[in-house]
């Protein structure tokens, strides 16, 4: 479902992406790890078109990355394949819900009451019924995360991609979030996950792929890539953050 062949993207002269090649199969979660400025998240950019690729051919959902030209285009992209940031930017001024029915109602133009249902089905699932009224800023990082979630899902997208979604929070809420994202990929959902979280890379993961560099060092399934990692750079890695 995402295909990603020999990615290469510079910033001036930092090369930042070296020829990166990824296969996410449909209902695969694949965690993607690797050393601060290794290009993990301009790789989820690429993938869902914030960042212009060099080089290479990116497919995501049907959608031939590579090739965008429109704004439709870039729109009908990003429909099925949602990304969730580190800061959740969430807008303050508005409740939890219209948080939510925000990009369904005014960019796919959908029924509002529809959305509506779907929207507070999506509550319940990331536990969070009872605060669709509430604002942003009175809600626990945590849970403003959990909303963030929530309003990618209502886009009812083929792909999720995660950049750190837990790395701003404390260690009580991290585990909330992180239930929400196992749920999800339980259910069969297509996730990307840049995460610091070993453990939970390990236990949620079907694929991980190690980046340093602009490169894939190496990836595979996740007991093997854990147990045996192949490449002295992957060892060096796990054993500073193990
Ligand atoms: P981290 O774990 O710290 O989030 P990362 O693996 O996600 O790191 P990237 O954010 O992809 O790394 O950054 C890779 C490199 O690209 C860094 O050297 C960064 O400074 C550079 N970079 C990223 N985005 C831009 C940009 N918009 N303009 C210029 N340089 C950028
Ligand atoms: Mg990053």
């Amino acid at each position: 479902i995402v295909q990603v062949s020999d990615v290469t993207k510079a910033f001036g002269d930092n090369q930042v992406l070296r020829g990166v090649s990824m296969t996410v199969n449909k209902g695969e979660a694949v965690a993607l790890i690797g050393p601060s400025g290794s290009g993990k998240s301009t790789l989820l950019r690429c993938i869902n078109g914030l960042v212009a690729a060099d080089g290479g051919k990116i497919e995501a959902a049907g959608h031939a990355v590579h090739a965008l030209r429109t704004n439709e285009d870039r729109i009908a992209l990003r429909k099925d394949v949602c990304m969730v940031f580190q800061q959740y930017n969430l807008f303050p001024h508005m409740t939890v819900l219209e948080n939510i029915m925000l990009a369904p109602t005014q960019v796919l133009k959908q029924d509002a009451e529809e959305v509506r249902e779907r929207a507070n089905k999506l509550l319940e699932k990331v536990r969070l019924t009872g605060k669709e009224k509430a604002y942003p800023g009175h809600l626990s990082g945590g849970q403003q995360q959990r909303v963030a979630i929530a309003r990618a899902l209502a886009m009812r997208p083929s792909v999720m991609l995660f950049d750190e979604v837990t790395a701003a929070l404390d260690p009580e809420t991290v585990k909330e979030v992180l239930a929400t994202i196992r749920e999800l990929v339980e259910e069969g959902m297509t996730c990307i996950l840049v995460t610091h979280e070993m453990r939970f890379a390990r236990e949620v993961a079907h694929q991980v792929y190690f980046t340093d560099k602009g490169l894939i060092v190496e990836h595979g399934a996740p007991a093997e890539f854990f147990d045996s990692p192949k490449d002295a750079r992957t060892r060096e890695f796990l054993g500073h953050v193990l």
